[in-house]
């Protein structure tokens, strides 16, 4: 049997050849602490610099504003939590406003601040997922502290108006944070043309390792730490640095910066392929973004009604197919996820949601071959069962 098309690269991606290169002496060979003074210790730490300097061209930003965590999901709890304890301790107003269809790792830090005696607003999103820039603008209050909102969906695609929204929290002097997780090393992110305070990224969905991740912080920004330790990565994220993972995180970011354009590229023309060939089937729906440049490149959502998320996912794998679904099995009984509770689809349709993320290791042929199996799947599975006759 050939190795099943991988077509689920929301989730993760594999690890590029080149960052595997660049990581193996700091796992084959002595690594020192990069806090240690000795030859070992001083090498980590050059390690470490080299990759700040490499994440920070990738943003067009300064290697001061880089710092390494553990995952993007450290990097959204501290930008949410680490802010709300120097807001607490300043007086600057306990209200948050973030959006219906974060990730759970910001949801998470927005329900604890919820418990804590703060106000969270969510804002809604329309049909295609966008959050309103009006809606947003009339929600901020004088305690309004902190905005944080995703540059896009993990589920859906959507690419929400950061610019503007960063203008509107500028201009206000708010805090914002966005989660950039899907969007770094697809996009170009320029943190001189879009002014967000903090912005987190995620080491495997760019061909780096699982574990690993960045938050930006812009200079003159004050975050307060929430895990404390040795004092690493200037106090905000303790806990020795793992040097192989950030040398990988750097060399990841390298190649996405040298390849910018020809990976967006490239993903577009993957993206309309398996566009293309799922909505030639009658009743496939799409979800998210009709409009594929406000969506994450080589991102495609569906609907398939009748089906079940589960099944989908099942029914693909069995023809070597990986992709995802947002709707799960919990406990005996399908549910949609928020997200697409959010975007108000019947639930019928939201059951048989399907989610077709392709990245930099899949080809044209792959993908067209892959997405007329695809289609001839869902086409089986949106068949009602024949009535039954007695
Ligand atoms: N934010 C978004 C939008 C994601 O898709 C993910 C991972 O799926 C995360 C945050 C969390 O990143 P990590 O898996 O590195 O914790």
């Amino acid at each position: 049997m050939t190795n099943p098309v991988y077509l689920d690269t929301s989730a993760t991606t594999k690890v590029h050849p080149d960052v595997v290169e660049a990581m193996l002496p700091f796992l084959q060979e002595t690594v020192g602490n990069a806090s240690s003074l000795h030859f070992y210790g001083r090498k980590s730490h050059e390690a470490v610099d080299v990759a700040r300097a490499q994440v920070a061209k990738l943003l067009n930003c300064q290697p001061e504003e880089i710092y390494f965590t553990p995952c993007g999901t450290y990097s959204n709890n501290t930008a949410l939590l680490g802010r709300a304890r120097f807001c607490e301790a300043n007086d600057l107003g306990k209200h948050l406003i973030t959006s219906v269809v974060e990730h759970p790792s910001v949801i998470g830090p927005a329900k604890y601040l919820e418990a804590n005696g703060w106000k969270v607003t969510y804002l809604p999103v329309d049909k295609e997922g966008f959050v309103s820039v009006p809606e947003l603008k009339k929600a901020i209050t004088k305690d309004t502290s902190i905005i944080s909102i995703m540059w896009a969906n993990n589920e859906i695609g959507t690419v929400q108006p950061i610019a503007e929204i960063a203008e509107v929290a500028k201009e206000k002097n708010i805090y914002f944070h966005t989660d950039a997780v899907q969007v770094v090393g697809k996009m170009e992110v320029d943190m001189q043309a879009i002014l967000v305070s903090a912005l987190a990224l995620s080491g495997h969905k760019l061909n780096a390792p699982k574990g690993i991740g960045v938050l930006f912080v812009r200079g003159g920004t004050n975050l307060m730490p929430i895990v404390f330790g040795g004092g690493q990565e200037r106090g905000l994220f303790a806990g020795t640095e793992n040097i192989a993972s950030i040398v990988g995180m750097g060399k990841a970011a390298e190649i996405a910066h040298r390849s910018l354009a020809k990976t967006e590229k490239h993903l577009r023309n993957l993206q309309a392929i398996i566009t293309e060939k799922l909505l030639a089937v009658d009743g496939i729906k799409i979800t998210g973004p009709k409009d594929p440049e406000l969506r994450v490149p080589g991102h495609v959502s569906v609907v398939v009604p009748g089906a079940q998320g589960d099944a989908i996912i099942l029914q693909s794998d069995l023809k070597n197919i990986c992709i995802s679904s947002g709707s799960a099995c919990h406990s005996g009984v399908i549910e949609p996820s928020s997200v697409l509770k959010a975007i108000a689809l019947p639930r019928e349709e939201a059951l048989g949601s399907a989610r077709i993320s392709a990245g930099i290791f899949n080809t044209d042929k792959e993908c067209r071959e892959a997405a007329e199996t695809l289609a001839g799947v869902f086409k089986s599975l949106m068949k009602k069962p024949a009535a039954v006759k007695y």
